[in-house]
């Protein structure tokens, strides 16, 4: 199996050595002919809004979108999570996502004081997590066939559906790969 981390913008370098860490194939993608060649997607932290620009300029948005809509897995970390939100709450004009995951998010969610912060949130089935917050955006609510992994100041951070996984904090910056572990274990190799 190979995973590709979407290398557009953003920590896809920390997504790849994370995966790495857990024996994974991991690769950076952003061409059409790379995105195709790989089992599984990861949407790294970065900024949603240049993520989303540059995939409309390297013409890989709409094939991304698709991918996701026929069940290749996908995790997407912090603006991941915001590119794959059907809607998003304090995005710019005209802001798009990919979609897929039947969820409302809100960007910059946590607000001024706690802009970016770490604390232990527990994850459904995984246990508890020290968790990297960086301007990161909750979910704000969540439709059907969400399922809620992990919460923080009473919203929503981890939540998945079907082959799509997002958190709102990025495991990528912590030396515990139990998160990517999981995508791996759980949603990619699971039948
Ligand atoms: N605030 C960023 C956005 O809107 C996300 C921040 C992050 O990925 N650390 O895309």
């Amino acid at each position: 199996m190979r995973v590709g981390v979407l290398a557009l913008q953003g920590d896809f370098r920390e997504h790849i050595a994370a995966l790495s860490a857990i024996g994974v194939e991991a690769i950076a993608v952003k061409t059409a002919e790379e995105i195709n060649s790989v089992d599984a997607l990861v949407l790294p932290g970065g900024e949603s809004t240049t993520i989303a620009k540059l995939a409309r300029i390297f013409e890989v948005f709409d094939l991304i979108k698709q991918k996701i809509k026929d069940g290749l897995p996908v995790y997407g970390s912090c603006a991941g999570l915001i590119l794959l939100s059907n809607k998003i709450l304090d995005g710019i004009e005209g802001q798009e996502t990919f979609g897929g995951l039947n969820v409302i998010a809100r960007r910059n969610a946590f607000g001024r004081q706690v802009d970016s912060f770490e604390g232990e949130i527990d994850f459904k089935g995984v246990g508890k997590l020290n968790s990297v917050f960086i301007r990161a955006p909750w979910v704000e609510e969540v439709g059907t066939e969400v399922e809620v992994l992990a919460s923080s100041h009473g919203h929503p951070v981890a939540v998945r559906q079907g082959k799509i996984l997002a958190t709102s904090f990025h495991p990528e910056l912590t030396d515990n790969h139990a998160v990517h572990r999981y995508f791996v274990e759980e949603i990619c190799k699971a039948r």
